[in-house]
C-alpha cells in the first residue's frame, strides 16, 4: 500500500550511534545516516527486521502491542503462530502451552497452525490451477509480499491470492465463534515485526480481522513462569502439517506439490526471485519465501535459536500423530479464503511518476553515479554509490556529501586560488 506511514520497525534514536551499519543489510535501501542518526524510509521498509539483527547497538526494535492492549475487550482471545511451541522444551506439550497462553487472561485461544491446514488445501488446489506464468509464490510472509511489491512489481501475478493463516483464524474467531460481536479482541502471539504491520496495512484483505499482535518475547517469560503449575486443557488440534508452517519447508511440505522449493532469509529470497525474473525456474510450480533465516522460527520476536526451535517444532510435529486425532474446533470448509483485493506494486524506487522527467532523472543519475569513486564506502550515509547518486538525482542531499567529491572540489578550489595568487594587477605586471 503506498502512503504507509505506521512501521513496526522503528528507530531509537538515543542509542543510533550513526555507525552506518545497517544500511548495507537493508534489501530495499530504506536506510540513510543523516546528521549522524539512521532514518528510515516508510515507502521503502519492507519491514523484514534485517536492521534489528544487524545494529550493533540495539537502536533498531520492533514494535508490538502490550498484553494489556486485550484490557479494550470484553471477550480476548489469542491466535498463537506455531513458532510460539519451539520456544519452549518439548516436556511441555502444546496442550499444556496453549492453557498457559489462556491463562495469561485469554477467554479462549484458536492455534493459527490450524487455519494453517485450511490455507495449505487452498493453497494446494491454487497451485494446480495456476494461470500466471512460472511459479505461484507463497504470500504468507508479508515482509516478502512487500519486497514484491517494492523491488519484483512484476512478479505480483505470481503471488497466491489467499489469505494467510492468521487472517484466517482472526477471521474464524470473528465469524464463527462470535458472530455480530463488537467486543471480541483479537490478538495475534507474533514471531515478527511484519505481522504488526499488516494487522494495520492489510495484504489482500480490505481490513484485518486481528485487532492487535503482542510479539512472542514480550509474553515469553510470564508463559514459562506458569508453564510448570499449568493444568493441560484439550485446545490443541493442529495437525503435524500445520505446525510445520513455523519453518522452512512447512508450506511446503503441506501444499504437496513435488515441484515446489523453499527458500529462507531475506537474500536468499531476493536470488530466487531474481532467478525467476529473468525466467530460470522452467520447471517450478512453487515457491515458499519466507524472510527470516530458517523462516518465522527466526523472527526478530522470538527468543530462542531458530534452529533449536525449528528441531523442537519437528519433534513436536511427529508427537502430535501419537496424541490421536482431534475433532475441528470449528466447521470451516466453506470459509472464503481468497482475497478479497488485490496487492499493488508499490513505486517507492520509481524516480518520478512521470515517465519522461523519470528518464531525464535517471540519465543524471546515472552522470553522477559515474563521476563517484565505486568504493560504495557508507560514508556519505547510503548504502552505495549508486544509491548516493540516486539521493543526489532525487533532490535529497547534495553531491558534496561523498567525502571524495568534497576533497576533489576543495582540491580544485585550492588550484584556483594558487592560480589567482600569481595574477598580477595590470599596473604592476611587468610582463
Ligand atoms: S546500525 Fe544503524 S541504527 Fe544501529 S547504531 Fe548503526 S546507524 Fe544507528
Ligand atoms: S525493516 Fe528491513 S526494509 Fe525496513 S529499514 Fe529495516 S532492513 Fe530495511
Amino acid at each position: 500500500m503506498n502512503g504507509q506511514t505506521f512501521h513496526s520497525v522503528t528507530l531509537d534514536p538515543a542509542k543510533c550511534t550513526g555507525c552506518t551499519t545497517c544500511i548495507r543489510y537493508c534489501p530495499t535501501e530504506a536506510i540513510r545516516v543523516r546528521k549522524g542518526r539512521a532514518i528510515i524510509m516508510d515507502e521503502r521498509c519492507i519491514d523484514c527486521g534485517e536492521c534489528i539483527r544487524a545494529c550493533p547497538h540495539n537502536a533498531k526494535k520492533a514494535v508490538s502491542d502490550p498484553l494489556a492492549a486485550m484490557e479494550r475487550f470484553n471477550i480476548r482471545v489469542a491466535i498463537p503462530a506455531p513458532t510460539l511451541y519451539g520456544q519452549f522444551d518439548e516436556k511441555f506439550t502444546i496442550d499444556r502451552i496453549l492453557s498457559a497462553l489462556k491463562g495469561l487472561g485469554f477467554d479462549q485461544v484458536l492455534e493459527v497452525a490450524w487455519a494453517a491446514e485450511l490455507v495449505s488445501n487452498a493453497g494446494a488446489l491454487s497451485v494446480d490451477q495456476r494461470q500466471c506464468k512460472g511459479p505461484m509464490i507463497s504470500s504468507a510472509c508479508p515482509a516478502v509480499v512487500k519486497l514484491i511489491q517494492v523491488r519484483f512489481p512484476s512478479l505480483i501475478e505470481n503471488l497466491m491470492p489467499i489469505q494467510s493463516p492468521m487472517e484466517v483464524a482472526a477471521r474464524l474467531i470473528k465469524e464463527r465463534f462470535y458472530p455480530g460481536r463488537a467486543d471480541v479482541g483479537v490478538f495475534f502471539i507474533s514471531p515478527c515485526a511484519g505481522k504488526v504491520t499488516v494487522s494495520r496495512y492489510p495484504q489482500g484483505v480490505k481490513t484485518s480481522a486481528v485487532d492487535g499482535v503482542i510479539g512472542i518475547k514480550d509474553i515469553y517469560v510470564p508463559l514459562r513462569n506458569t508453564l510448570p503449575g499449568t493444568v493441560e486443557l484439550p485446545l490443541a488440534h493442529a495437525s503435524g502439517r500445520g505446525i510445520a508452517w513455523a519453518h522452512i519447508d512447512g508450506e511446503s511440505d503441506a501444499v504437496g506439490n513435488p515441484a515446489g522449493i523453499s527458500v529462507s532469509g531475506i537474500a536468499d529470497v531476493i536470488s530466487v526471485l531474481e532467478a525467476l525474473e529473468n525466467g530460470k525456474m522452467a520447471n517450478v510450480a512453487f515457491i515458499e519465501a519466507l524472510a527470516c533465516p530458517a523462516g518465522c522460527v527466526g523472527g526478530p520476536l522470538t527468543v530462542e535459536n531458530p534452529y533449536i526451535a525449528r528441531a523442537r517444532l519437528r519433534a513436536r510435529e511427529r508427537r502430535v500423530v501419537s496424541r490421536g486425532h482431534r475433532q475441528p474446533p470449528v466447521a470451516a470448509d466453506d470459509l472464503e479464503l481468497g482475497w478479497e483485493e488485490p496487492v499493488q506494486a508499490r513505486e517507492a524506487l520509481r524516480l518520478h511518476p512521470d515517465m519522461l522527467k523519470a528518464m531525464i532523472m535517471m540519465e543524471e543519475m546515472e552522470v553522477i553515479h559515474a563521476s563517484l569513486p565505486g568504493l560504495d564506502c557508507g560514508s556519505c550515509g547510503a548504502p552505495t554509490c549508486k544509491a548516493f547518486a540516486e539521493d543526489v538525482a532525487r533532490g535529497h542531499v547534495v553531491i558534496t556529501d561523498c567525502i571524495f567529491k568534497l576533497r576533489e572540489n576543495v582540491r580544485k578550489l585550492a588550484e584556483q586560488l594558487i592560480d589567482m595568487e600569481r595574477i598580477q594587477p595590470p599596473g604592476l605586471d611587468k610582463d
